[in-house]
């Protein structure tokens, strides 16, 4: 260990990823044929009407200063009409609530930098964050690097990878200040309902914390429209929601994202960033208008379409080849169980070692992660078919 190197960075959770990693860097260097479901980072590219907008906005000089660390007005009121005239569930009636874009709307350098600092703004020393496991690794870092404290919240297939309240033990939920859900649900691929959304908030309402639902998978659906946080009557109270620009337009590298919600906690999460960050390059900015309002177009809507493609491919050959998989109804993964017995980490790497396949192993995301392994659908149908061929050659 070195001598430069705070206390709370040896905190963080162990990066369970590195063996995984280093498996597939030796069987890349060694020449060998290797297909990676393993990060999720869409392979398609960013539209070209998306890029267009940059090119006429880069040379202007005014686009070239700082921006605000909350965005311009023109993008948060772009996303706030983008969540009204977004339809949800069967009827087609149900919206997101109106969204003020002075107060209720913050841009942020990616989901993952608001996530990662969210802690920072709300919490005290010692404060307590409810974490769903399995989960997005940033909810525990950015905890840990604020000096709050984890419990987690066990997500199981048995119920529908959605947390049971009932489980925190009451002095924990008193403690706490802060509740992170995430659907539809990395990794597990869940989907939450608006019932779920409505006891989450009387919990949230009972013990006083805010929750943080991250819908940075918001958009990327193959069927009915996933429910937002924000259509419960009162959310606004006790709720923010994640949004970003990433999966659904193809846009991981530009960190164009945002919060909704509680104007008190993004007026707070906003502090911290003008004090951290001077705002997204504002033709990226100009670029990110230009996506949601193009949303609806058929190059976007047809992108998302790939991902079903994949996932039908995916899980019927996995399927014959005898393995168990629910079909995910929303998001760029698979979420597959482990033959019994089977640890998520011994599967991964006999994958890799004997089909020269990367998959990630469940427990990466977290203790109850364990029996499963997800799939990111970031690979070409004919890739997909050739893993699944080579897969269903091993006997595992
Ligand atoms: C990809 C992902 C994010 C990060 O999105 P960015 O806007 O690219 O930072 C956040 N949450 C979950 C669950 C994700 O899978």
């Amino acid at each position: 260990m070195t001598h430069w190197r705070s206390d709370r960075l040896d905190q963080l959770p162990p990066y369970l990823f590195v063996e995984i990693d280093r498996h597939k860097r030796a069987a890349i260097e060694a020449g060998r044929d290797v297909i990676d479901f393993g990060i999720g980072d869409p392979d398609q590219p960013t539209a070209p009407f998306i890029i267009d907008r940059v090119r006429e906005t880069i040379g202007d000089a005014d686009n070239h200063r700082y921006a605000s660390s909350v965005g311009t007005l023109e993008l948060r009121t772009a996303f706030a009409e983008f969540c009204g005239e977004r339809s949800h569930g069967t009827d087609g009636n149900e919206t997101c609530p109106n969204l003020d874009p002075n107060s209720e709307v913050i841009v942020l350098l990616g989901a993952k930098e608001g996530i990662g600092h969210l802690p920072l703004a709300l919490l005290n020393p010692g404060d307590t964050v409810l974490v769903p496991d399995p989960g997005y690794p940033v909810y525990v870092s950015g905890t840990v690097l604020a000096g709050g404290r984890c419990h987690a919240m066990p997500l199981r297939e048995s119920t529908c990878w959605l947390p049971d309240f009932d489980e925190i033990p009451s002095d924990v939920a008193r403690n706490a200040r802060l509740m992170w859900l995430n659907y539809p649900n990395n990794p597990t691929t869940a989907m939450a309902s608006l019932a779920f959304f409505e006891t989450a908030l009387e919990f949230a309402r009972e013990y006083d914390l805010l929750i943080a639902q991250d819908a940075a998978y918001s958009e990327v659906y193959f069927d009915e429209p996933p429910a937002s946080i924000l259509q419960v009557d009162g959310a606004k109270e006790h709720a923010i929601e994640f949004h970003s620009l990433s999966k659904t337009f193809n846009m991981t590298g530009w960190r164009v994202a945002f919060a909704v919600g509680n104007a008190d906690a993004l007026a707070a999460l906003a502090t911290v960033k003008s004090n951290l960050d001077s705002g997204v390059f504002l033709p990226l900015q100009h670029a990110g208008i230009e996506a949601l309002r193009g949303a609806s177009k058929p190059e976007i809507r047809n992108q998302i379409a790939k991902y079903r493609t994949r996932r039908d491919i995916l899980i019927n050959g996995l399927r014959s080849a005898g393995w168990s998989i629910n079909a995910p109804d929303a998001t760029i993964y698979v979420w597959a169980k482990c033959p019994p017995g089977v640890k998520s980490m011994t599967l991964s790497t006999r994958i890799l070692a004997e089909a020269d396949v990367v998959v990630v192993p469940g427990v990466g995301f977290g203790r109850y992660g364990e029996g499963f392994v997800r799939f990111a659908l970031t690979v070409d149908d004919e890739r997909t078919q050739e893993a699944v061929d080579r897969i269903a050659k091993l006997s595992l």
